[in-house]
């Protein structure tokens, strides 16, 4: 499959008050034409930043340091101007905020606000402007979309405004788009609805979906692949298959452990011990040393070795190397079922 994306060893810091925080620590990844990657992990893992990044929407002043390439169609769109990437974002990349409101002008009606989008990309007509939007009501699910093209986002449910940020990221038909925890806000019926959206979409568009979410029951409905995060680096990639059914590291596992699943009590969930590292002085070696059943007195030391499992499924983890498995012992405490 066609890649639309690459990003390669990506590198961000931000210079604080309190020093230099390294959030996003060498991250590799791509995107498929037509595929829905999610970059899953806890909150504090890079996943939001790493999006941003891909957007440029870090805020200037506060940026220590970035680096790597973010490739979208040959080109390295981290080295362009911000004149360049405004005619990338909304255009070629959009972006889904996990609060509606934040990406809706409350003073002016969302069909204003939709043929305005329509009409900075694209040289239309005020009338064609107006079928866009029309149509991208109707695409996205808007009952009666005439009559509430005159309405304010005010006016419109939580689900509802949802959706038409859903048609203001669409209606210049993007390659990609970045959704960062676009349902979070949402109670679970509605979020079933938006994610259905997005199947639909995809399938009638080929749009291409980077999911960031830290929610696993989002990603087992929606994912085709996904990247797990943590300590601003991505520690397992793999098919939704291979990481929900097959995966090796500690931490996907971790994760794993503590999903709320049908077939499970409340008091079976194990959630992962301890919070992530520091991210102002991240640890030597392992981040996830600290908190890892089966760390081992190499991981606290050493960057662990890149595992290839197959083509599409790959991690970072001494258990991997056989060196580090029988040369060290295991120091972990796996933490009992109740
Ligand atoms: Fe655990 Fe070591 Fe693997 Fe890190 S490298 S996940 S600490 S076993």
């Amino acid at each position: 499959m066609e890649k639309v994306l690459t990003v390669d060893d990506l590198h961000v810091s931000f210079s604080t008050h309190g020093g230099t925080v390294q959030a996003v620590r060498g991250v590799s990844f791509y995107l498929q034409k037509g595929e829905t990657l999610a970059i899953v992990g806890e909150s504090g893992c890079g996943k939001s930043v790493t999006s941003q990044s891909i957007m440029q929407l870090l805020p200037n002043s506060n940026i220590g340091m970035l680096h790597g390439s973010i490739r979208f169609k040959g080109t390295n769109i981290l080295q362009y101007s911000e004149k360049q990437m405004r005619k990338i974002r909304g255009k070629e990349i959009s972006m889904i905020f996990q609060d509606p409101m934040t990406g809706l002008n409350p003073s002016l009606t969302i069909g204003n606000q939709l043929m305005e989008a329509v009409r900075e990309h694209q040289k239309l007509s005020q009338k064609e402007a107006r079928e866009a939007a029309i149509d991208m009501l109707q695409l996205v699910g808007i009952p009666s979309p005439h009559e509430r093209m005159k309405q304010y986002p005010h006016q419109f449910s939580g689900g509802m405004r949802q959706r038409i940020m859903i048609a203001m990221a669409l209606i210049c038909h993007p390659e990609i788009i970045i959704a960062d925890e676009p349902t979070t806000a949402l109670d679970v019926t509605v979020q079933a609805q938006i994610f259905e959206l997005f199947k639909k979409i995809q399938k009638e568009t080929g749009v291409s979906i980077i999911l960031i979410t830290h929610d696993l029951g989002v990603v087992a409905q929606v994912a085709d692949r996904i990247a797990v995060m943590y300590a601003g680096r991505i520690v397992e990639t793999g098919t939704r298959e291979e990481i929900f059914y097959q995966a090796e590291h500690p931490y996907t596992k971790g994760l794993l452990d503590s999903m709320p699943r049908l077939d499970m009590e409340e008091e079976e969930l194990i959630p992962i011990p301890g919070t992530p590292p520091d991210l102002f002085a991240p640890p030597p070696g392992c981040p996830f040393t600290a908190r890892c059943p089966m760390a081992m007195e190499v991981c606290s030391r050493v960057e662990p070795s890149h595992a290839r499992k197959s083509a599409t499924h790959s991690l970072d983890c001494w258990l991997q190397d056989d060196r580090a498995k029988y040369a060290f012992s295991t120091v972990g405490v796996r933490p009992q079922k109740k």
